[in-house]
């Protein structure tokens, strides 16, 4: 599958804000953002020019996609998929974003970054529902659970893992058992319990025109 290989800081360099791709070092004054908070690339000559509405929509529209590590042509679809589904459609789409696999693995604190998280699945250490899977874009849904594959629990990652887990909290709308490292979804999240520092309603905006 294909995937952004570039330098992840430049992403949140561009934008000006902190995306988190990295994991604990975004929490450290290595952070590129902290370290240079210019957008990576030569100065603009002259006045700096105002960004216009549709710079503004396309900022938050890639503010998702590289926060979820999700290139453009996939992005448009699970967008297309979120116009299909009843409700409000930006709404859906920060739901659909935030069932994916490889985002589960993440928030339930067994990987530092979505992009790890990522990594495990690919990598066919994550069970879903007892059955192995290494598709980081499948979504989850109400009752599944996440747990790790039997081989898996043997390697150095897995066991410094449920010594660092303990420290680790979840969101509301997930179940941690921290002793076995089984995770279960509780329920679906709402869009407000995905955390979203983006918003859906300019993302529609962006695609609308
Ligand atoms: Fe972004 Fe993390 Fe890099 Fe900071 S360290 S620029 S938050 S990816």
């Amino acid at each position: 599958m294909a995937r952004y290989t570039g330098a992840v800081c430049r992403l949140c360099r561009r934008g000006g804000e902190k995306l988190f791709l990295k994991g604990s070092r975004c929490f450290t004054p290595k952070c590129g953002v902290e370290k240079r908070p210019k957008p990576p690339g030569q100065p603009p000559r002259g006045r700096r020019q105002k960004i216009s509405d549709r710079g503004l929509q396309l900022r938050e529209k890639q503010k998702a996609r590289h926060s979820y590590g999700i290139l453009e042509r996939q992005f448009r679809k699970i967008f297309a998929q979120a116009g299909r589904q009843t409700g409000i459609t930006g709404e859906n789409l920060l739901v659909l974003l935030e069932r994916r696999l490889d985002n589960v693995v993440y928030r339930l604190g067994f990987a530092d970054s979505r992009s790890q998280a990522r990594q495990l699945v690919r990598h066919g250490h994550i069970m879903l529902n007892g059955h192995k899977t290494n598709i980081p874009s499948c979504l989850v849904k109400e009752g599944d659970t996440i747990s790790w594959r039997q081989e898996s629990t043997k390697a150095e990652y897995y066991i410094q893992l449920t010594q660092t887990i303990e420290a680790k909290t979840v969101l509301n709308w997930l179940s941690l058992d921290k002793k076995t490292l089984v995770g279960q979804i509780l329920s679906l999240p709402t869009p407000e319990e995905t955390e979203a520092t983006f918003d859906g309603k300019t993302i529609v905006e962006y695609y609308s025109r």
